[in-house]
């Protein structure tokens, strides 16, 4: 079994509405590239700030910017088509409450929980960049995974997304020396009390960091916690379905691990780890 689950139908720029994108030629595009490779599980999880509903739990001027279309509309538009039902929320310190009732709310396959941001600014969002507010190396690697932490322990989520996201910009942003793994400890022990699952994802490797998110670091500290594994591409392209799928499955052999997350209506079971054809 090999899935593609953190995926996005569009890019994320100005004009990419759900008129021009939500469509069933859009989503043939998807189910055509996950056949070639060879993805047999494959769901779409928009961004939730895309929505106007998020505005129920923050109010972030790029959350107003982009919070435009219906949610309910987007969980209609996805059942009605072979893909599995997710969505890609952000953990809002604050906003547990308002986020259980808007996930409980809806028919979703399985959420996606991430941390983009760290109080107003973000570790992957130009414009936004916790960089320009602090220098620091450990204080932002810090501070990121006691939310990613946070995130876990929510309960809220049922894959914890792109687990080493502050890493993105790689050399282009300040790095902390030495052991990474005092950052990792903390966070992985949260996943490993939480139950919830942790991503495998390939969109690193189209980053500057040219990575697969968890570093091995914290992979491994996941493996030896007995946390099961999820795996995406975070896709907002078609032929970015099931991209450098090859890594992330040698990876996941290397580690030991033999069986990844498959979801049904937030149900979860571990299914054999597939390899890509072609
Ligand atoms: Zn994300
Ligand atoms: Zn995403």
């Amino acid at each position: 079994m090999l899935t593609d689950y953190h995926l996005h139908l569009r890019p994320d720029e100005e004009g990419t509405t759900a008129e021009r994108y939500f469509t069933a030629e859009n989503v043939d595009r998807y189910l055509a590239a996950a056949a070639e490779a060879g993805v047999e599980e494959l769901g779409v999880s928009e961004h939730v700030y895309r929505f106007r509903q998020a505005l129920d739990l923050w109010r972030h001027p790029l959350w107003e910017e982009n919070a435009q279309d219906d949610l309910d509309a987007y969980c209609e538009f996805v059942q009605g088509t072979p893909l599995r039902l997710g969505v890609e929320c952000d953990f809002v310190p604050g906003a547990e409450e308002g986020t259980a009732e808007l996930l409980g709310a809806r028919d979703f396959d399985y959420v996606v929980g991430s941390v983009h941001f760290l109080g107003e600014q973000a570790v992957d969002h130009p414009g936004w960049d916790v960089w320009e507010h602090s220098a620091d190396p450990d204080e932002v690697w810090r501070r990121y995974f006691e939310a990613l932490a946070d995130c876990a322990r929510s309960g809220l989520f049922d894959i914890l997304a792109h687990p080493d996201l502050v890493k993105v910009w790689g050399r282009d942003r300040p790095l902390p020396q030495g052991e990474l793994r005092r950052f990792y400890e903390p966070a992985v022990e949260a996943i490993a009390e939480s139950g919830i699952a942790v991503e495998v994802s390939t969109a690193g490797l189209r980053k500057p960091i040219g990575e697969l998110y968890p570093a091995r670091g914290f992979a491994e500290l996941c493996v030896e916690a007995g946390v099961p594994f999820a795996l995406s591409s975070d896709a907002h392209l078609p032929e970015h379905v099931g991209f450098a799928y090859e890594s992330a499955v040698g990876y996941l052999d290397d580690l030991g691990v033999g069986e990844i997350c498959v979801f049904e209506r937030r149900e979860r079971r571990l299914a054999p780890l597939g390899s890509r054809v072609g």
